[in-house]
């Protein structure tokens, strides 16, 4: 097997358990033709054992670690005792028919999402070097699962700093990719195919179920609702009215038929809006509203932009507050981890600032459990998830 040696000082990074080495930590890299996607031994400079990966010399990110323990074979086997593991811990934690089963790192499987939506499963292998296991991920799927189809979206640009393609198809045989699936005592459906990201953002699925007592009788309006998920449960839950925007006229045609699916079509409809726009001249004509919703895209995948998804944030939760009546609810997400909580309640506070309202905090979660939170591994602190009384 060859070997990576790290430079003499490794970064705490790495000895606390981040599975990235990057180019500049490593001393040298020692074997013949090193293929990207192969299996190496990583090593200190003294050659102490520090894990195995797999290599990629085209990317920054020279290696990602699957394990630390130098008794691993990695093998198809060691993908099926892997996602096995996965599996058993979700139904641990309470999960039965719909989780993220495999979430990459978090799941020492770099790279790797596997969603599960019961008999139906989707999934990403976003690095060369997890790219070439898929037909053993999709063995172990297989053996462990016998689903009824599985499907790769693997339509996702991260996947060109890889020197991989984007694609997506089947790696079963085809089935009809529109599924519905269950969620909270709900249905839903889920376009496998075309739908955002793998169809459906099952992250969300337990704070979607923490809206049930502030939804009572209330007039809600959500934006940025996909394929209506919290708004079908506002209006199964008993609100009023529910009124939900999206930029997109796929998502809004799905989440009126998921208002019909659940019945809910003569107090649910959605329409197609520029949640900016309309947020802003709703707010100007003094619209009002017991509970307003806001789940928005992340607006930066990198740092240097930063500033532009704060801008954003502020602009539609000032917006938001602003059509929250007296004691009415601002619920609010965000979904990038660039954004971190601190800051993230910070914009919240300049918000309510310009906005003169006071907030009272109902609720601050994360994720679902679905998702582990990894301490030291930033990437997996993304989703924050806030309930206030707008005052
Ligand atoms: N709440 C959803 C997920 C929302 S994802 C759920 O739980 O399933 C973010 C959504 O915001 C996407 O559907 C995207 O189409 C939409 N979006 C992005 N920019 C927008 C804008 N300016 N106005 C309205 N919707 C927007």
């Amino acid at each position: 097997m060859n070997k990576v040696y790290l430079k003499r000082k490794i970064t705490p990074r790495v000895v606390n358990g981040h599975p990235w080495i990057f180019n500049n930590e490593v001393e040298k890299v020692e074997g013949v033709d090193v293929l990207g996607g192969e299996i190496v031994e990583v090593l200190t400079h003294d050659k102490k054992f520090v894990g195995k990966g797999y290599i990629n010399p085209k990317s920054q990110i020279l290696v990602r670690l699957l394990t630390r323990n130098k008794s691993d074979e990695i093998n198809e086997q060691y993908f099926y005792s892997a996602i096995k593991k996965c599996w058993e811990y979700r139904q641990q934690i309470g999960y039965k028919e719909n989780c993220r089963l495999v979430f990459g790192e978090a799941d020492s499987l770099p790279q790797l999402i596997i969603d599960k939506f019961n008999d139906y499963f989707v999934i990403q292998t976003l690095a060369l070097g997890m790219d070439k296991w898929k037909p053993a991920i999709a063995d172990a799927l297989n053996k462990i699962f016998s689903p009824k189809g599985i499907y790769e979206r693997n339509d996702v640009p991260v996947r060109e700093l890889e020197g991989l393609p984007q694609q997506k198809g089947f790696l079963s045989a085809p089935f009809d990719t529109n599924i519905i699936i269950n969620e909270n005592g709900f249905q839903f459906h889920v376009d496998i195919e075309n739908g955002q990201k793998t169809g459906y953002f099952l992250d969300q699925q337990d704070n979607r179920k923490a809206i049930q007592h502030i939804v009572k009788g209330a007039d809600v309006l959500g934006a940025f609702t996909y394929t209506g998920t919290f708004e079908i449960h506002a209006a199964k839950y008993g609100a009023k009215s529910v009124l939900g925007l999206d930029i997109s006229a796929n998502a809004v045609e799905q989440a009126n038929k998921n208002a019909v699916l659940n019945n809910v079509q003569d107090i649910c409809r959605f329409e197609t809006a520029n949640a900016f726009d309309v947020l802003k001249q709703w707010s100007k004509e003094g619209k009002q509203y017991d509970v307003v919703m806001l789940d928005p895209p992340a607006f930066t995948k990198s740092r240097e932009t930063i500033q532009k998804a704060i801008t954003g944030y502020k602009e539609i939760n000032l917006r938001g507050m602003k059509l929250v009546k007296p004691g009415g609810f601002l619920v609010t997400s965000s979904c990038t981890n660039l954004v971190n909580e601190e800051l993230f309640l910070q914009i919240i506070d300049m918000a309510a600032k310009d906005a003169r309202r006071k907030l009272r905090q109902v609720i601050f979660q994360k994720q679902s459990g679905d998702h582990p939170i990894i301490r030291g591994l930033d990437n997996t602190h993304y989703l924050k998830f806030l309930i206030v009384q707008v005052q």
